[in-house]
């Protein structure tokens, strides 16, 4: 399958600074694709490149495996602040959009259930919250039923019910119909949450890119507990995995082969495993490694 959006080589300057420098990113269609990075690291100006708002000076995009010229596609949009209509209602705000795509006006319910604002929709946009705005934002950004939304930090600001609510959008929209998403964001513990896929950016250069469980899992390490540890490490040594051990009471941490793996060379040698567990990365370990690598 054609990915939603493939970037080449895509680099954009702003006088001194190279927002963009080089970047290649693959969206696979249907994806949760979370795009992370530093305030700074170039994910808006990226976004704004593949949306038409700012010209690449070098690289290049196709979307859904073509030019994004000739890509009769709407692509739905939330980047920085929404900007609404305060006098307006929620409906009405929404209305307005609706007419310029000549679309039927049952859509407006359609992206108002989506966004579970329906009940509010008839409150004036100026006395939502800033997670109503968002929400409000994003149901804007579905009118039309795009194959491709981007969000470009759509929980920043958030509390933290706001923050859960969006994290309930997140993960519903993909299962509304065929969508691709790409959400930017610098809040990563949140996109771990969400994200099928994941595309790290800093200081303008992409670090990697990967499904989230793949890069999760890569050099995670499998916690083990026995009725005798000091045993256990002597057998995963033998047969030479990488442990660690960091006082008496810790698990033993054991690297370089799957659980399943482990549990059967110790159960093989007369261990009682009373605790097993794939102790994954987390994005945040992840982004510092990688930037630290970067430098
Ligand atoms: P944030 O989360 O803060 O928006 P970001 O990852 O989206 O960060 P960008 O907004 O793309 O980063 O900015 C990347 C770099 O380009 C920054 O150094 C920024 O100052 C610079 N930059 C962005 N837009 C412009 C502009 N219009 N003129 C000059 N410099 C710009």
């Amino acid at each position: 399958m054609v990915p939603a959006l493939e970037t080449d080589r895509l680099s954009k300057r702003f006088r001194e600074t190279l927002a963009v420098d080089a970047v290649s990113i693959t969206v696979p269609r249907r994806a949760i694709y979370g795009f992370l990075g530093a305030n700074g690291a170039g994910k808006t100006t990226t976004l704004k490149l593949v949306l038409g708002l700012l010209r690449p000076d070098a690289g290049s995009i196709r979307l859904f495996g073509n030019d994004p010229a000739q890509a009769r596609l709407r692509i739905g949009s939330l980047i920085e602040t929404p900007s609404l209509y305060d006098h307006l209602t929620g409906r009405e705000n929404l209305d307005l959009t609706r007419r310029l795509l000549g679309l039927p006006t049952r859509e407006i319910d359609r992206v108002l259930d989506i966004v579970d604002l329906r009940s509010a929709a008839r409150r004036r946009a100026g006395g939502y919250s800033l997670g109503m705005r968002q929400r409000l934002a994003i149901a804007r950004a579905l009118l039309g039923d795009p194959r491709l939304l981007i969000l470009d930090e759509p929980s920043n600001g958030l509390d933290p019910d706001g923050i859960r609510d969006m994290r309930t959008l997140l993960r519903r929209l993909p299962e509304i119909g065929d969508v691709t998403l790409i959400v930017s964001s610098h809040l990563l513990a949140e996109i771990e949450l969400v994200a099928s896929h994941v595309g790290m950016l800093h200081k303008g250069k992409l670090l990697v890119e990967a499904p989230l469980g793949e890069l999760t899992a890569a050099g995670g390490a499998v916690e083990v507990r026995t009725g005798d540890l000091a045993a256990a490490e002597r057998i995963v040594g033998e047969a030479g995995f990488a442990f660690e051990r960091v006082d008496g009471d810790a698990p033993l941490l054991v690297r370089g082969a799957p659980p399943e793996a482990i549990a059967a060379l110790l159960v093989s040698r007369g261990q009682s495993l009373s605790h097993l567990a794939a102790r994954r990365n987390s994005l945040e370990q992840i982004y510092h490694r990688q930037a630290a690598q970067a430098a």
